[in-house]
């Protein structure tokens, strides 16, 4: 390994310290006077924006008058992963953008925090507000145990279905324990969000089992009623470029598992770091390897800040830890010494005449220790083979407006399918799957 690759770079007490939460959680007084700020709007537009349609000034109004359980059931009926969007949500893009307090008071209010509180009083207290249906005989696969297929679980198990959850990982939670940043979902959030999911009953989780090598989908088809498909994205797009494989390089995604599994003294860290990428995983590894302790970390995207993935709020995180973001610029070459990575060269970019994007022919090169890779990620359909198998585009699973595949008995939701990838998408897909197997398996 490069010598500038090292673990420790920082002591353990200012890592604890830089990935601490990114919001400080409400307190009383301060949730009491933000829910007097609402206006409880007729046809609220934050709940239109909220694509799980959260009744919103409804649970603020709970909130205002002191009533905190009913607040979180307003919020977990339309989303049971409300804890964790309260979080995560980009709601700079969603509720809060819409909210008409920016009109009259430039500052919206702050439904992503309210939500925390509210669904944080429930968790904290170990309240259950939900318990499982009357058993329907009806037994359903869900592969992955990911917001889609939780959240799909969830509203089944509400029914009285019994449901299996495969999953390939360890441990339950999909993206929420594997993937979201670090300094967004601290103390075990996605597993206490996960327990609360599961209490309801009838859910029983099969972990380390994977679609594709374990079992395959005609036999979930002969064994359940219906499936559900959640397996998300399942590959990471390549460079395709010389020297991708050598030492230093690295897939964001693997290293941010890495990062939310292991002891972060025990990571290893760069002093000069390198990410190609524009949006939100691109944006989480460079936050997360510069709170490390890299000393310089540059990303680097092909186009112009306005068409990043990443929101204008995270490109701002990462401005105010110190990532240096650089536009209009795609890697060239990956250079190396004694195979190791040595530097990254890039050339500019502009629009031709055709308005697609071309090399200028101007070039820079960026010494780096640690290269990031975080220019995507797809699913891979080899694990959906089957004697039938549904219907993909573009390396999406394609459903109708209920979730539904081309398969009768099999739905789908969440990044393998078409739509903005997104923890509270996911969680809708599963939600409105989970409606219409429902209706599927009591009328046909
Ligand atoms: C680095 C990163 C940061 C992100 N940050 C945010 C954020 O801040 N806010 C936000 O809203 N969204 C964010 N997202 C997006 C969000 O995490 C996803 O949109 C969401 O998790 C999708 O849920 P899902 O259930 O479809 O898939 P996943 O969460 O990916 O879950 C899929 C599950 O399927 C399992 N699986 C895969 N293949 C198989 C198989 N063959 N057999 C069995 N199981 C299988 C996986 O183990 C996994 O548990 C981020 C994503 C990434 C990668
Ligand atoms: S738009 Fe703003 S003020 Fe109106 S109901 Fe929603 S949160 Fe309250």
């Amino acid at each position: 390994m490069n010598a500038d690759i090292r673990t420790g770079r920082l002591d353990p007490e200012v890592i604890q310290e830089n990935f601490s939460d990114l919001h400080t959680p409400l307190n009383e007084l301060q949730a009491i006077q933000e829910s007097a700020r609402c206006l409880f709007c007729h046809d609220a537009p934050c709940t239109q924006a909220c694509p799980t349609d959260i009744d919103i000034p409804g649970f603020i109004r709970k909130i205002a008058s002191g009533n905190l359980h009913g607040a979180a059931k307003t919020i977990l009926d339309e989303n049971i992963m409300g804890n964790t969007c309260g979080n995560v949500c980009p709601v700079e893009e969603l509720c809060e953008q819409v909210c008409v307090k920016n009109t009259s008071e430039e500052k919206p209010v702050l439904i992503g925090q309210l939500q925390r509180y509210a669904t944080d009083y429930l968790l904290d207290n170990g309240i259950q507000p939900f318990e499982a249906g009357p058993d329907s005989g009806k037994h359903i696969a869900v592969v992955g145990a990911g917001p889609a297929g939780l959240s799909c679980a969830h509203r089944l198990a509400q029914f009285g279905h019994n449901v299996t959850v495969y999953d390939c990982h360890d441990e339950p939670g999909g993206l929420n324990e594997y993937g979201l940043a670090a300094y967004k979902m601290c103390e075990e959030r996605a597993a206490r969000e996960v327990a609360f999911i599961l209490d309801i009953g009838g859910i029983n989780i099969e972990n380390g089992k994977s679609l594709g090598i374990d079992f395959d989908l005609d036999d979930l088809r002969q064994k359940f009623d219906a499936v559900f498909i959640g397996l998300g994205h399942n590959t990471v797009n390549i460079l395709g470029m010389e020297n991708e494989d050598v030492d230093g390089v690295y897939n964001a995604v693997d290293y941010i598992e890495r990062i939310r599994q292991e002891y972060l003294s025990d990571l290893p860290v760069g002093r000069q770091v390198v990410v190609i990428g524009g949006g939100n995983t691109a944006i989480d590894i460079a936050v997360q390897i510069k709170k490390l302790g890299a000393e310089s970390v540059t990303m680097v995207y092909r186009r112009g800040l306005d068409q990043m993935g990443a929101t204008d709020y995270e490109q701002e995180v990462a401005q105010t830890n110190g990532v240096l973001i650089t536009t209009q610029a795609r890697p060239l070459r990956i250079h190396t010494s004694d195979n190791q990575l040595s530097a990254v060269e890039f050339e500019y970019t502009e629009k031709d005449s055709n308005g697609n994007l071309a090399g200028t022919g101007e070039t820079f090169t960026l010494a780096a220790d640690q290269l990031f890779k975080a220019i995507g990620q797809a699913l891979e359909t080899t694990p959906l083979a089957g004697t039938e198998t549904p219907e993909i585009i573009n390396r999406r699973i394609q459903v109708n407006a209920q979730q539904r595949t081309n398969l009768p008995d099999v739905w789908a939701g969440g990044d393998c399918t078409p739509g903005t990838d997104l923890t509270v998408t996911a969680v809708q897909d599963g939600k409105i799957a989970a409606l219409s197997i429902n209706e599927y398996l009591n009328h046909g």
